[in-house]
């Protein structure tokens, strides 16, 4: 793979650009500067917005005049951020801080009910003992996708890593939740989350709209992340003939950036 004719570098944000729901940090905040330096770059990942501000925004000390090269797609690609003087036209609303949402491709409040239902008619299904201990919120409804975490949203990075470490547990739910909702798209999130999104409004879909705007070809875009198998929240971004690199946690995605500079 020729590194150099790449225009578009996309990454997944939790076990890619940083831990799970933990902050950016500096190394990797220096490496996607530089990056921003030379190259557009995009970030997809199931959190929300606000999650992306917090972890990853308030972490990167980039100017404005870089922010421009920079592209933000929360919850799975189901919304597009982009600032103010990206040339991306403005067409809805506008953030404060000078990033603006350009499409968000919500559920409606009835079909999120039903999801919400159905994922604990899952949980029971799949026959898991309810977790000892809840930390935070354990389904989240954020309107263009209903996110569920084993353990709650707030869980402590370790007790994630170890509740699901071979994806069994994730893999199970996802196989009998598409059952029941067939009409949605559902996959795997970070370490004990599953995703749920309209049919088809996915991290490709994401990718697709960015080629769209930026009117970059999908084979002058390299994507990085670490969930690229089947029923991972990455992998419809392989599908889409996008070149994939998996990684196995954040320091992995050090090198590659530096291959890339
Ligand atoms: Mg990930």
């Amino acid at each position: 793979m020729n590194y150099q004719e790449k225009e578009l570098i996309i990454f997944d944000l939790d076990g890619t650009l940083a831990d799970s729901k933990a902050p950016l940090d500096n190394d990797m905040a220096d490496l996607v500067i530089k990056l921003l330096e030379r190259k557009k770059v995009a970030v997809i990942s199931g959190g929300t917005f606000s999650q992306f501000e917090k972890q990853f925004l308030s972490n990167l000390p980039a100017s404005t005049d870089l922010l421009k090269n920079l592209f933000l797609l929360p919850t799975t690609g189901t919304r597009l951020y982009a600032w103010r003087d990206s040339g991306i036209e403005k067409n809805s609303a506008e953030l404060s801080a000078g990033w603006h949402q350009d499409y968000s491709e919500n559920i409606s409040p009835e079909d999120r009910n039903n999801i919400i239902k159905s994922i604990n008619e899952t949980w029971e299904e799949a026959g898991y003992r309810l977790p000892e201990q809840i930390f935070g919120e354990r389904i989240e409804d954020r309107e263009s996708q209903v996110t569920f975490s084993a353990l709650g949203q707030e869980a402590p990075l370790d007790l994630k890593k170890a509740w699901d470490p071979d994806k069994s547990k994730r893999q199970r739910i996802v196989s009998i939740l598409k059952d029941k909702i067939p009409h949605f798209d559902v996959s795997m999130g970070g370490s004990t989350s599953v995703d749920v999104t309209m049919r088809g409004v996915n991290k490709a879909y994401g990718v697709n709209k960015l080629s769209d705007f930026l009117k970059i070809p999908i084979d002058k875009m390299l994507f990085i992340g670490d969930e690229i198998i089947p029923s991972g929240n990455d992998y419809s971004v392989k599908e889409a003939g996008v070149d994939c690199i998996n990684v196995s946690g954040k320091r992995e995605t050090e090198e590659i950036i530096k291959e890339l500079l």
